[in-house]
């Protein structure tokens, strides 16, 4: 049995086959001109839309619009779209401006309460700190700082200074740790101000580090401006590339706490601006 439905007899199929034949000859030549029309038409409309797209797009003067160029490792948040893989549970937490999706390279690249990376935000170039220099082992830290670092660290040495990192690259999942261990055990403003939010956390970025000595038995406190690892570090951090990120007086504009133990590393011109206007990061990129 045939897949094909027949409609009527077999008998006398042959004479109607041929004698309709003729007339599918003809039929077929208009429906070839009907298509080629319209396959002409079609084309033509599809090279005057293509051709519309161009001319709006493309400014007048042939220059590219400065607005339509997007930094392509930062995403401008509109309206209250939640950051990527951000828990917006958390009360308090102000609303970002722009989150960055990857590292490009950028050494003055802002992260604060306003300027957040992505949960899955990994800086490149990271190295281990080695364990003479480290507190804790398996501390990572991006390559230009780590080198910056090890001159800070020999320097000092040869004058009689001895500190250490006792805290680099940290995770989003990290400092979620972190933040919610602030949260159980600190009162929730307290919290905002000593700890970062996951995704905000300079730290994040792989060029902030804590500092800290034996002589303050490996803790961060504000009692490190006032030993003399501190004061030295306070003095020349900015030779080797650093720069003291969160200073006393700033808090309403670095919306931390004085934190005599962070260092940021930026670069030895930026870093050498900074301290010496006595100004915060965010002031030196007009963000404050
Ligand atoms: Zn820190």
């Amino acid at each position: 049995m045939s897949k094909y439905h027949r409609v009527g007899s077999e008998a006398g199929d042959k004479a109607e086959i041929k004698r309709s034949s003729k007339v599918r000859y003809r039929i077929n030549w208009k429906r070839f001109a009907v298509f080629i029309l319209l396959v002409v038409l079609v084309l033509f409309l599809c090279i005057k839309g293509i051709t519309g797209c161009v001319n709006r797009d493309k400014p007048d003067d042939g220059s590219v619009k400065k607005d339509n160029v997007a930094d392509p490792s930062t995403v401008e948040l509109k309206g209250d779209e939640p950051p990527t893989g951000e828990d917006t549970s958390i009360r308090g937490i102000p609303e970002l401006k722009d989150v960055l999706t990857y590292d490009d390279g950028d050494l003055l690249v802002l992260v604060n309460k306003y300027h957040g990376v992505t949960r899955d935000y990994e800086p490149e170039g990271m190295v281990t700190v080695e364990m003479s220099m480290a507190a804790w082992d398996d501390i990572q830290i991006k390559k230009e700082a780590y080198d910056a670092f090890v001159e800070m660290f020999n320097d000092a040495a040869a004058q009689g200074y001895s500190f250490c990192i006792c805290s680099g690259y940290r995770s989003y999942e990290y400092q979620q740790e972190l933040f919610e261990n602030a949260l159980a055990t600190q009162s929730e403003e307290e919290a905002h101000m000593f700890s970062a939010y996951p995704g905000r956390s300079e730290h994040h970025t792989g060029l902030a580090i804590d500092i800290t000595s034996e002589s303050m038995d490996w803790a961060l406190s504000q009692d490190f401006a006032s030993y003399p690892e501190g004061q030295w570090l306070d003095e020349h951090c900015q030779d080797y590339g650093f720069i003291l990120r969160y200073q006393k007086g700033k808090e309403d504009i670095t919306g931390y706490q004085y934190e005599p133990w962070h260092f940021r590393y930026v670069g030895k011109e930026v870093a050498k601006d900074i301290m010496s206007r006595g100004i915060t990061f965010e002031e030196y990129l007009g963000e404050n």
